[in-house]
């Protein structure tokens, strides 16, 4: 069965190319996304990694950010035969500066969907940070994610698990 490969990249990020050459000399297919130009992929790259930094590799759901041939070959169920000399282990395999593009909007991208509001699927009630739920002991400005996971609903008892992002981006 074969995996399903997403790579979320720009177009000037040479950690980009080398993930993309990786995957082509080892005959993996993928899905590409130019995060610069598609703001939709851009959204889904920060909202699964939780960060702005490409390449971002989707494998089967499974999340790597920057170009890692370790983790690919293992995900990926490569396996290595032949050390590549270049051993570059710098954490840096990734871009996170200008040079990649988009980085100020991404930012924006991530900060708004942090500081976003949610709504109880269940009764319609809407989690602003801003107020958060003083009555719960969630105090203002508390974000969604940082809220405790046995929170409920102050309208109807749902749990948090039934809340939705409200798109604003
Ligand atoms: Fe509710």
């Amino acid at each position: 069965m074969a995996q399903q490969v997403k790579v979320y990249s720009t177009p000037n990020c040479p950690w980009c190319k080398r993930t993309k050459k990786f995957l082509d000399e080892n005959n993996i297919p993928y899905q590409g996304f130019d995060v610069a130009s598609d703001s939709a992929a851009r959204d889904e790259m920060v909202s699964s990694s939780k960060q702005l930094s490409v390449p971002v590799v989707d494998i089967d759901g499974d999340i790597l950010v920057g170009f890692d041939e370790e983790r690919l070959r293992q995900k990926l169920n490569l396996l290595q035969e032949e050390i590549k000399v270049e051993t570059n282990k710098a954490p840096a395999n990734r871009c996170t500066s200008g040079m990649c593009g988009q980085v100020d909007e991404m930012k924006q991208v991530l900060a708004a969907l942090r500081a976003s509001k949610y709504k109880c699927a269940v009764c319609g009630y809407v989690y602003d940070p801003d107020l958060g739920d003083p009555d719960s002991g969630i105090k203002p400005g508390t974000l969604f994610d940082d809220i405790p996971d046995d929170w409920v609903c102050p309208v109807c008892g749902s749990a948090k698990r039934e809340f939705d992002r409200i798109e604003e981006v």
